[in-house]
């Protein structure tokens, strides 16, 4: 059996109490008007619980690598593209992995040092890897191409970012192809195991004596925790070597990428970090000695948790017998759950109109999104009480790629995005944390400034 299918070592206070918090949230954010007739669907997030994800990928580090050593967690910026939330898990010792020149903006924005961010990314162009050079951005280049960029660039100007390579272990996929990102054909990194593959890596690296990081992030959701640390040790282990035929301590830093499922059934956190790194630790004891510095790129595990879209119950109505409520959450905030659904399940909680959590007798039900095609359901059939027009539902564990990745179909606006926590006196504070998308934006960004544009351009 293996750690991720395990069942969850239970912490039922813990869990209980987490589901009391959101509730009392829920309850505090119709009470202020956060959602309402007006707006209809927003975003939570539990600051406080951030907080806790951060300490507790600190202190699992802590535990196990050598005193002194170098760690850098680098928040991969777009499992949460918010730049207060970045800047909150800055002050909490984090720093940003970018993968674009608007991720790299939103973390400047938020005040992270170059120093704090790595820029990955399969398809930097030569403009953007100039920029990082200058900035002193850490960069992992992708492939032979891109190598050869950063050749010219760092022969016309010399530069003092920490630069690395990004290898494909081919260790194979989890349960969701589209998360896998170290199987045969994966599209990222140099497959190390093609043929030839490796060799050039060696040669590539004794040739560049300014190339001393070894990047390798095999996976994300789906991805059982063995097959993680069967690629960071396949990573470990070509650092080991290049080093030995260097002669020397070229590979200083290793950057094992993040990655860790979440669970997406119940409250409880599993797994957690600790058991991922007490893994990391048996598998490979070499990558805690001190010999290489670290750098990680969590994002997933960090947010997703901490998160809910709140959405209007506007309509409830039937179909062929099936209750379904029409909600203003679908696929414009839930994008992968609606048009993947196998692989991204959501919990959905039911609250009533002043944002109580319903009771009554679980029916069977679609939760349906505000899409206008057929398929934009958060949920088929599933069996809650049954939810009436005014009511609420609830989308759990959405801090992750969820309210922070709009889809802009239906030209639906993007939501208000709001951070709580609870004061000492135990009342819940709120703060904003993105405003809604108001009506004039959205206009403006669909080409307004453009109305006439086509008028004058073919016709003839
Ligand atoms: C997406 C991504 C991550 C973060 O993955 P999570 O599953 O959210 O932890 C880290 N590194 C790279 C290179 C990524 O593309």
């Amino acid at each position: 059996m293996s750690l991720t299918d395990r069942e969850p070592e239970r912490e039922p206070d813990r869990d209980r109490e987490r589901a009391r918090e959101r509730d009392r949230a829920v309850r505090a954010a119709v009470a202020r008007g956060l959602v309402g007739p007006d707006e209809p669907v927003a975003g939570l997030l539990d600051v406080d619980g951030v907080r806790r994800s951060a300490g507790e990928l600190r202190a699992a580090f802590e535990e196990f690598v050598a005193p002194g050593t170098p760690v850098l967690h680098a928040f991969a910026v777009k499992a949460a593209s918010l730049v207060p939330v970045l800047r909150l898990l800055a002050r909490e010792g984090l720093g940003c992995e970018v993968a674009s020149p608007g991720e790299l903006a939103l973390a400047r924005a938020a005040g992270v040092p170059a120093t704090r961010t790595v820029l990955d990314s399969p398809a930097k162009t030569t403009a953007e890897l100039r920029e990082a050079l200058a900035l002193g951005i850490a960069v992992n280049a992708d492939n032979p191409e891109e190598l050869a960029r950063l050749d010219a660039l760092t022969a016309a100007a010399p530069s003092a970012a920490p630069l690395g390579l990004r290898v494909n272990p081919q260790i194979g996929g989890g349960t969701i192809g589209a998360m896998s990102t170290a199987t045969d054909t994966s599209k990222f990194g140099i497959a190390l195991r093609d043929e030839g593959a490796r060799e050039w890596v060696v040669r590539a690296f004794l040739a560049r004596p300014w190339l001393t990081r070894l990047h390798a992030h095999v996976g994300s959701q789906g991805m059982p925790l063995e097959l993680m640390a069967a690629g960071v040790l396949a990573t470990f282990e070509l650092a080991e070597e290049i080093n030995a035929k260097a002669g020397r301590r070229q590979i200083d830093t290793l950057d094992i990428g993040g990655g860790l499922p979440v669970n997406f059934s119940s409250d409880a956190v599993t797994p957690d970090y600790r058991a991922y790194v007490a893994l990391l630790h048996s598998t490979v004891p070499g990558l805690f000695s001190g010999r290489y510095g670290l750098v990680t790129e969590f994002g997933r595990s960090l947010l997703a948790k901490h998160g809910t879209i709140l959405a209007r119950v506007e309509y409830a109505k039937s179909a062929g017998g099936r209750p379904i409520a029409v909600t203003h959450a679908g696929a414009q905030v839930a994008t992968r759950t609606v048009f993947v659904p196998e692989a991204w399940p959501l919990r959905v909680a039911a609250y009533d109109a002043e944002g109580r959590p319903k009771t009554g007798e679980p029916v069977a039900q679609d939760v349906a999104g505000p899409c206008c095609f057929a398929g934009d359901l958060i949920a088929e059939n599933r069996p809650l009480p049954r939810l009436e027009s005014g009511d609420h539902a609830a989308l759990l564990d959405t801090g992750a790629y969820y309210f922070s990745t709009h889809f802009a179909y239906n030209s639906l606006p993007r939501p208000g995005i709001y951070g709580y926590a609870a004061d000492p006196d135990g009342t819940l504070r709120f703060a904003t944390v993105r405003t809604p998308q108001t009506l004039e934006e959205l206009t403006a960004e669909s080409g307004a400034a453009h109305t006439e544009a086509l008028d004058g351009l073919g016709g003839r």
